[in-house]
């Protein structure tokens, strides 16, 4: 679908996977106005295609929209691309390896010009990849980096929208906690760089005991779709959710004294995974001995039940499309 200031939303098609023909002086290619989403469609069991949640999704592209300056979608739009892709790929058949199709939505500003403004033309593409798990070897613990050299959004910055240049910038933290033997980074907040944000594509969630403590949005992390979707499910299990800041000190003190029994990770694409074992640049430690707790367990099975059609959908947050 294209807009442009004259026509608004026009042109959209449904089309064969093809390279995108872009002029050199594409202002995407100079100036970054690159925005994207990520969700899961699944098969249930009666047959039918179901996305999780997608409305937030299209709300989330709205919001990106407006940050970077760019047209807004309206969710309408959104959601029929979906579907009419799904119709498209309505073959799929989920494999044990690859079980949900990986829905990827995007926009890039189009029009040619060198000078630095919001451009006045701009293409949204849907594409869609089957996926499977995140991080190879299935859910087992990961270990995380605790990034104080680098910082990914910082107060009135960007870190709230799915905007491609903060991933970008995350590319060399994430390649620093690789050389350190970790898994992923953590990121912490900009101006202290001791409270808790987020993972380069996951949000964290903190258990102590019966009580789920997750880093509050600030502005500066991304606010997850499985995220909220956590923190109900949690409160449905009967657990306590909190929303608050949390610091590295306290991170570490809790898991030294046992107060702290689970930390996960989730996002659409890791769906939840364990986080066994923290480095920074002072020393490591271990979270209830590095392994996955039963918090963890039971907060996976509910979601990815949810999402499988296996389990009642009690929210109304499976959205049949295909
Ligand atoms: N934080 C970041 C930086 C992300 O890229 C993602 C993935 N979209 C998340 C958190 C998790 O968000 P969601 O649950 O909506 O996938």
């Amino acid at each position: 679908i294209r807009w442009n200031r004259e026509q608004g939303w026009h042109d959209a098609e449904v089309g064969p996977y093809s390279p995108l023909a872009l002029d050199p002086a594409a202002m995407v290619l100079h100036y970054g106005q690159a925005i994207f989403e990520g969700l899961k469609a699944y098969r249930q069991p009666d047959g039918s295609i179901a996305s999780f949640r997608p409305a937030a999704n299209a709300e989330r592209f709205r919001l990106s929209a407006r940050r970077m300056a760019m047209p807004e979608l309206p969710d309408e739009l959104f959601l029929s691309s979906v579907r009419q892709l799904l119709a498209v790929d309505s073959r799929w058949v989920p494999s044990a390896e690859e079980e949900s199709l990986y829905l990827r939505p995007f926009m890039i500003s189009t029009e040619k010009g060198l000078g630095v403004r919001p451009a006045s033309e701009y293409l949204y593409v849907l594409i869609a990849s089957p996926a499977g798990s995140y991080f190879s070897g299935g859910i087992r613990p990961v270990s995380v980096w605790l990034s104080t050299e680098y910082v990914r959004a910082a107060p009135g910055g960007t870190g709230a929208a799915k905007f491609a240049g903060n991933y970008a910038a995350s590319l060399v933290a994430q390649a620093q906690a690789a050389d350190k033997g970790c898994d992923q980074v953590v990121w912490l907040d900009a101006v202290e760089r001791r409270w808790v944000e987020e993972m380069g594509g996951m949000n964290l969630f903190f258990v102590f005991g019966d009580k789920v403590v997750t880093p509050e949005l600030t502005g500066t992390l991304l606010p997850g779709i499985t995220r909220s979707s956590l923190l109900q499910l949690a409160s449905d299990l009967g657990l306590t959710v909190e929303e608050r800041r949390i610091s590295t000190d306290e991170w570490e003190k809790a898991s030294a004294s046992g107060e702290l029994t689970e930390v996960f990770a989730c996002g659409t694409a890791a769906v939840i995974t364990p986080v066994g074992h923290v480095k920074h640049a002072g020393g490591e430690f271990d979270i209830a001995g590095g392994a996955t707790g039963p918090v963890t367990m039971k907060l996976r099975e509910r979601l990815t039940g949810l999402q499988h059609g296996h389990a009642a959908d009690d929210h109304g947050w499976m959205t049949k499309l295909g």
